[in-house]
């Protein structure tokens, strides 16, 4: 079985309890097999042992009294919530994360990025509920580099994972390196090898992998017993005897296992290339296998958050710790953050910027945290979407337009509005007279006013011009009401008009304008879905182009401004541009 069967154990009692429960205080087998295995399929493999246990337990929970059933459920709480169906679908208004198993005080969490990339949402959904839950406890956020892998690490990533979760407001109380401890975990590798735990394994890699698929053993394994060749072998695997592609250390696993993480994985590899922090003293190097479970018993992590790729490498996590007789914190699994055409992973991303689709960490059209920044959202708002989908574990896409509702809501009351118009058609007042007007930057909050200089010629959008007519009366947004008298499309795409009155007339159409004395050229940048179908998307980045009015030249790039009727944008460095953010 993949989990210790405590957490089976558990994890069956809390079914069985919130069934027996929707169920006047009756559940039975079936019902409680068929939800575990929805939520773990692996266990399949023992069904036999499942069904025994599940008996067990359904008549355990058949004896208590509703009430005695209510009270154990409320007990169960924890990652119990993962059968809470009406979380199981995406968004949910819990902004509160479920209670841990075995939590007191002093819940020691951690987040462990590898630099080799910038951090992206998913990232954020990691590190903001493992920092919750260290705040839940009154306990601590470790924020750990899991620097390992030399060849795809650079210090240029370590920094922005810093700077992007300070962004995030993200505030660790330890900041370390496993790279720190490397010399530990050599020890502690060592100690397996010796111990008979793991052994080093000279096979081609070809072979090392006809064998995992055959299920046999390799010769390197057969020899295990004998003392003198394995010793000799451990020591030229720590002192540099060995180079790349030579040898490497695995567990001692099992090689007729049906989960074939465990057909003896590598431990330590040897990886000859520069590391961004410790340069070429070290070689040897643990995998993520190796090096995570020690380093969270040593860094005393009490829980260990771990998205549900790691399924099936929980159980070599708890056999490591196992074997080293270390300390083993408690795993917590919940599902990976993933939306429709977006990626949200580095080695993705990777691809599209080095086969040059798009510009880089920060190309707009990503969910980098740094491309969202620049793009205009708001960290609470990322923080707030991310404790509104819980801790599930169903592997489900939430809607980015809840995300989008959401930074809505926080920019909106401190957003000033300006006036953009798209694709430009001049609109004439007859009688239209030249005069300056002060407008405010919002219709309800102080956010100051600017002043608009005015004559009798304007722009409007396409958009709106199309939909004219002749004799229609529309209001000329905050100015005044004109009559449309001539449209000429033919010759110079001219709107003519005349003025009406300045009365705010119910139900009259209202659309937004500038003035040509007071406009400048405008390019708006939209960003498209990533991939069609499976395919990067050429046309994933749009340029709008239009006039805005002045103001926007007075304005600091990376300053949040909604166009009236267009949308939430943040301003370029060129004065001349944006980058939309959403309507
Ligand atoms: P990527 O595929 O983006 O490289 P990763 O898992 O290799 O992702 P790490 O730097 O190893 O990247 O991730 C650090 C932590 O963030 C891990 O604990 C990982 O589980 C978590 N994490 C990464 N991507 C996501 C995601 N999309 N949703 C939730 N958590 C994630
Ligand atoms: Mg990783």
């Amino acid at each position: 079985m993949v989990e210790s069967n405590d957490e089976i154990h558990r994890l069956l009692n809390a079914i069985a309890l919130k069934n027996a429960y929707e169920h006047s205080g009756i559940t039975n087998v079936n019902t409680v097999l068929s939800r575990i295995l929805s939520f773990k399929p692996e266990l399949k493999s023992d069904i036999t042992t499942l069904i025994k246990e599940i008996k067990i337990v359904v008549d355990a929970v058949n004896r208590l009294d509703l009430g005695q059933q209510k009270k154990k459920l409320d007990d169960v709480h924890s990652v119990g919530n993962t059968v809470d169906s009406s979380s199981k679908h995406g968004i949910t208004n819990l902004h509160e994360l479920p209670k841990l198993q075995l939590a007191g005080t002093g819940v020691i969490t951690r987040f462990p990025p590898e630099p080799n990339g910038y951090p992206h949402i998913g990232h954020a959904k990691a590190v903001i509920i493992d920092e919750e839950y260290a705040r839940m406890y009154d306990g601590k956020l470790i924020l750990r580099f899991d620097d390992t892998n030399p060849i795809n690490e650079k210090l240029e990533y370590y920094e922005a994972i810093k700077q992007d979760l300070e962004w995030l407001g993200i505030k660790p109380d330890i900041i370390k390196n496993t790279s720190d401890d490397i010399l530990v975990l050599h020890e502690y590798g060592k100690k397996l090898t010796r111990n008979g735990d793991a052994y080093v394994c000279t096979c081609h890699t070809d072979n090392i992998h006809k064998f995992r698929m055959e299920q046999v053993e390799c010769p390197c394994r057969r020899n295990i017993d004998n003392i003198d060749f394995t010793l000799e072998r451990i020591d030229k695997i720590f002192d540099g005897t060995y180079h790349q592609n030579e040898a490497i250390i695995r567990f001692r696993g099992n090689m007729q296992d049906k989960n074939t993480v465990m057909r003896d994985p590598t431990l330590f590899r040897i990886i000859e290339f520069p590391h961004p922090l410790l340069g070429e003293k070290i070689k040897l190097w643990p995998t993520y296998d190796f090096a995570a479970p020690v380093e969270d018993s040593l860094d005393g992590v009490t829980h260990a958050l771990r998205t549900k790729e790691y399924e099936l490498r929980n159980i070599l996590y708890i056999n490591i710790l196992d074997k080293l007789q270390l300390r083993k914190p408690i795993v917590v699994e919940f599902s990976r953050l993933e939306f429709d055409n977006m990626p949200v992973s580095k080695r993705k991303i990777k691809q599209l910027i080095d086969n040059g689709q798009i510009s880089g960490w920060d190309d707009p059209r990503l969910l980098t945290l740094l491309a969202m920044r620049k793009r205009g959202f708001d960290p609470k708002a990322i923080r707030k979407f991310v404790l509104s989908l819980g801790l599930t574990l169903a592997e489900t896409k939430p809607p980015f337009e809840a995300l989008e509702s959401m930074n809505r809501k926080i920019i909106d009351p401190v957003t000033i509005r300006l006036f953009f118009v798209k694709d430009p058609i001049m609109l004439v007042v007859d009688d239209g007279k030249n005069s300056k007007i002060t407008l405010s930057n919002h219709p309800t909050n102080d956010l100051g006013t600017r002043e608009i200089e005015v004559s009798n010629t304007f722009y409007i959008s396409r958009d709106d011009a199309i939909l004219l007519a002749e004799d229609q009366e529309v209001r000329l947004m905050e100015l005044y009401n004109i009559k449309i008298n001539n449209i000429d499309w033919e010759n110079k795409k001219v709107i003519t008009s005349s003025y009406l009155n300045k009365d705010l007339v119910r139900n009259m159409k209202k659309i937004q304008w500038v003035s040509d004395k007071a406009m400048t050229k405008y390019s708006i940048v939209v960003t498209k879905d990533l991939y069609l179908n499976d395919k990067f998307n050429p046309n994933s980045l749009v340029t709008v182009d239009g006039y805005a009015e002045s103001t926007v030249l007075q304005l600091k790039s990376q300053t949040q401004v909604q166009f009236i009727r267009f949308g939430f944008c943040m301003t370029g460095e060129k004065k001349s541009s944006a980058i939309f953010t959403h309507r």
